[in-house]
């Protein structure tokens, strides 16, 4: 890591435990835009206060609190003495797959696992940019935005192509 440049660095941030690319996570989002008012949402959905909601990414130093708090597979991974999950002899345990069945934004933290392990960490950071990032103007979207938040252009990424029912059905609830 030696040879990283700031931006490098910045994205190492935004590798989580369980495979989620918190790029396009919308709290990430909306605290890298300084976008209060969805911060406040935010907040109020995660009953926590509006400083504990900002993130900079799971392997930052500033984490929102609900993912710093609830979050057992860092811990988890430490207790096992392993980097990845995917090293880990339960993979792809049990309470990862409870956890991917809860949301659809979640649906490829599996796939997503064994890619990082696959690749390595840099070019996954990139992989994972490039499937959620607008087609027309690259904006980077989170998996809840079916219509790009930029240029507005449907389907907002790879991802939601790929889980646009799921995520539909979701958000209908
Ligand atoms: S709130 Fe959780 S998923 Fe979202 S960017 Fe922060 S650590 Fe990642
Ligand atoms: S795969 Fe292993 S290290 Fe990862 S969360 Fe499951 S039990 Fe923990
Ligand atoms: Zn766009």
């Amino acid at each position: 890591m030696n040879n990283m440049n700031n931006e490098n660095l910045t994205n190492i941030n935004l590798v989580s435990a369980c495979g989620l690319y918190c790029g396009a996570c919308g709290i990430y989002i909306a605290t890298q835009e300084n976008d209060t008012d969805k911060i406040l949402h935010y907040a109020m959905v995660l009953n926590q206060s509006y400083d504990d909601t900002l993130c900079d990414g799971c392997s930052s130093n500033r984490k929102s609190e609900h993912c710093s708090k609830l979050c057992n597979f860092i811990d988890c991974k430490q207790k096992k003495e392993v980097n990845f999950c995917t090293d880990c002899n339960e993979f792809p345990c049990q309470a990862l797959q409870e956890f991917k069945s809860k949301m659809p934004h979640r649906g490829e933290i599996i796939d997503s696992l064994n890619r990082m392990k696959e690749i390595g960490i840099e070019k996954w950071i990139t992989e994972m940019k490039d499937y959620f990032s607008c087609s027309q103007c690259n904006t980077v979207n989170s998996a809840y935005h079916v219509a790009c938040r930029k240029c507005g252009y449907k389907p907002s990424c790879k991802f939601v192509s790929l889980h646009k029912e799921a995520i539909e059905q979701y958000l209908s609830k």
